[in-house]
């Protein structure tokens, strides 16, 4: 294994500012590219992160109840024994701080940090042709320089807050859930409003309840949540994890979402409706994802889906006593999964505390927040000594474009991207040259178990760009025509499947106000889309130009 950085002697390459690579993130995917290129290929590499510490979207999100949706060991590295044996997670679904130190156990392992620039954000990456490289400026105006730039800058990083009129004049105090305080919130005694109940409010409801003097949860679209039935891990499953390790990563590997279990393999009509019923509610008492693998068709058959959205439906309306406020949940008006399907511990159980109140903004929209709350266009008013913005982010693109990134003759990202993010294999744009980006839009990423696209993703990244150094390539850069295909091929998979037909999901960009509506991830399914990739680099890298 070469260290190039090692063997120069470099401490944290902080004086340096030429480098073979230069990522930009410090999560699971900056962490493993770091790792691939440094230690497989022998480049110079720095990674620039805004945070002081590792952990990417883990490192932001901290808010109460933050906790990974996928298991615990399908949710970490596969590449390494090392890592696998010398680590042991504590419950089916990790919490936040977990997730924090099991990156931070890997960053220490494969002694990362000290090609890390902690306290660094881009703000400009510009590619000059004349050079072959790109440079790069930070906020505090350092400069530096690279063959390759990659970003990896996760999908869910830049926090969408709504732009309500009087959030300034709020006199309490309000966070959003990607932006939450280190030292974290006291709600006790506090009258709190929630906005959002997507994938993220649904696991902080419950436990703000828990210390709040009263939760107020604002719901504009009433959302499905399935149980995830979280527990302390068991040693004989840790036993079990490890000694079946291989298999594990074979199936998360073959799945179409990376996930370590595997889709049923037959349609929600091949059983009798008793059949039926007893199969969800077996999979309602398990809990977690697995749901949704019921039936093969519950993502592609409206008939389907309705079984298993009329089932959590039914769950709603036996859990929630208040017949008014289940019927509010259970409003739901799009295909159970069409948008990202929560997991959740006692969501709707939550509303049956006395300190919680549940408020349909649907109908009746925020208008303003005023001084002490916020006010409803038809003149309701709730008040609050803390508001939390439970309401998402500008997915996929919201980073990449935040990032001052300009191509060749100046073409900026926003220009490329205006009708939409078009790209090749959602992992490189034309126009940006040796310019990658990990799990960007048009790749599965957001639809997986997020591990798996990410070492699918930086590992075809190094492989190529060895394959551009042992061939003496410069640069590589897609094809105009191979990205219009790409882009076509992400739109046709969508179509495929019911995610498609939700108008008001962030998979289309329909959160934020003016962003294109565009399909973004790629339906496809991994193992689909890990074959394609293969069959690019097996053929010569076709559909990029290589000069
Ligand atoms: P989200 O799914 O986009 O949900 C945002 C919520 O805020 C929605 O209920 C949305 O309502 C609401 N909202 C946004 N703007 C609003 C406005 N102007 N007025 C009223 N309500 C408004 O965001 P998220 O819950 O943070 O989740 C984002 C993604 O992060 C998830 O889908 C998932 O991929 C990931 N995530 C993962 C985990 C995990 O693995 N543990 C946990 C949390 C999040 P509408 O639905 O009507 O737009």
């Amino acid at each position: 294994m070469t260290n190039v950085a090692q063997t120069r002697g470099d401490s944290t390459g902080s004086e340096a500012t030429e480098f073979d690579a230069l990522v930009v993130g410090a999560g699971f995917s900056g962490l493993y590219q770091l790792h691939a290129l440094r230690d497989r290929l022998g480049l110079t590499v720095q990674v620039l992160e805004a945070a002081d510490g590792v952990g990417g979207t883990w490192y932001w999100n901290r808010y109460p109840g933050a906790r990974c949706d996928s298991e615990s060991h399908s949710y970490c590295f596969s590449f390494s024994e090392e890592l696998i044996n010398d680590w042991e997670w504590s419950e089916r679904y990790p919490a936040q701080p977990e997730v924090m130190r099991y990156l931070n156990f890997v960053a220490d392992r494969l002694d990362l940090k000290r090609d890390i620039r902690f306290h660094t954000k881009v703000v400009a990456a510009e590619y000059d042709e004349a050079r072959n490289r790109w440079l790069v400026t930070t906020e505090a105006g350092a400069h530096l320089s690279a063959t390759y730039l990659i970003t990896a800058v996760g999908c869910l990083s830049a926090a969408n807050i709504p732009d309500f009129p009087g959030l300034d004049r709020f006199e309490g105090d309000w966070h959003h859930t990607g932006l939450w305080p280190h030292e974290g919130v006291d709600f006790a005694g506090k009258r709190v409003i929630q906005i959002g109940t997507g994938s993220t409010g649904i696991q902080a409801a419950p436990v703000i309840a828990e210390t709040a003097e009263h939760l107020t949860v604002l719901q504009r679209t009433p959302n499905y949540s399935v149980p995830a039935q979280n527990a302390p891990l068991t040693d004989e499953f840790r036993r079990h994890v490890k000694a079946t390790y291989p298999e594990i990563r074979r199936v998360m590997r073959s799945t179409p979402n990376g996930h370590a279990f595997t889709i049923a393999d037959r349609s929600a009509f091949d059983v009798t409706p008793e059949e039926r019923e007893a199969i969800y509610e077996a999979a309602w008492a398990k809990g977690g994802l697995q749901f949704r693998a019921s039936f093969r068709d519950v993502l592609v058959n409206k008939e389907a889906n309705d079984t298993a959205a009329e089932f959590v439906k039914k769950k709603i309306r036996e859990i929630v006593k208040d017949p008014a406020t289940a019927e509010q949940l259970a409003n739901i008006d799009h295909p159970y999964a069409g948008k990202r399907p929560p997991i959740d511990t006692n969501y709707f159980e939550t509303f049956n505390r006395d300190n919680v109140t549940l408020v349909d903004v649907r109908t009746d929209p925020i208008e303003e927040i005023t001084a002490t709350g916020v006010r409803l266009r038809s003149g309701a008013e709730h008040v609050a000594d803390i508001i939390v913005f439970a309401t998402g982010f500008d997915a996929m693109t919201g980073t990449l474009l935040k990032m001052g990134i300009r191509g060749r003759d100046g073409l900026t990202l926003e220009q490329a991207w205006e009708a939409g993010p078009r790209n090749y294999l959602g992992l490189q744009v034309p126009g940006f040259p040796n310019l990658f980006t990990v799990t960007g839009p048009g790749s599965p990423s957001v639809l997986c178990n997020m591990p798996v696209p990410i070492e699918q993703h930086v590992e075809w990244i190094a492989d190529c760009i060895a394959h551009l150094r042992q061939h003496g390539i410069d640069r590589i850069e897609p094809e105009a025509a191979a990205a219009d295909d790409w882009v076509e091929q992400v739109n046709r998979a969508a179509r495929a499947t019911l995610l498609s037909e939700v108008e008001h999901s962030w998979y289309l960009g329909a959160n934020v106000p003016g962003k294109p509506r565009v399909f973004m991830p790629y339906a496809g399914g991994m193992a689909r889309y890990r074959a394609i990739c293969d069959e690019v680099a097996a053929n010569g890298y076709s559909g990029f130009a290589l000069r």
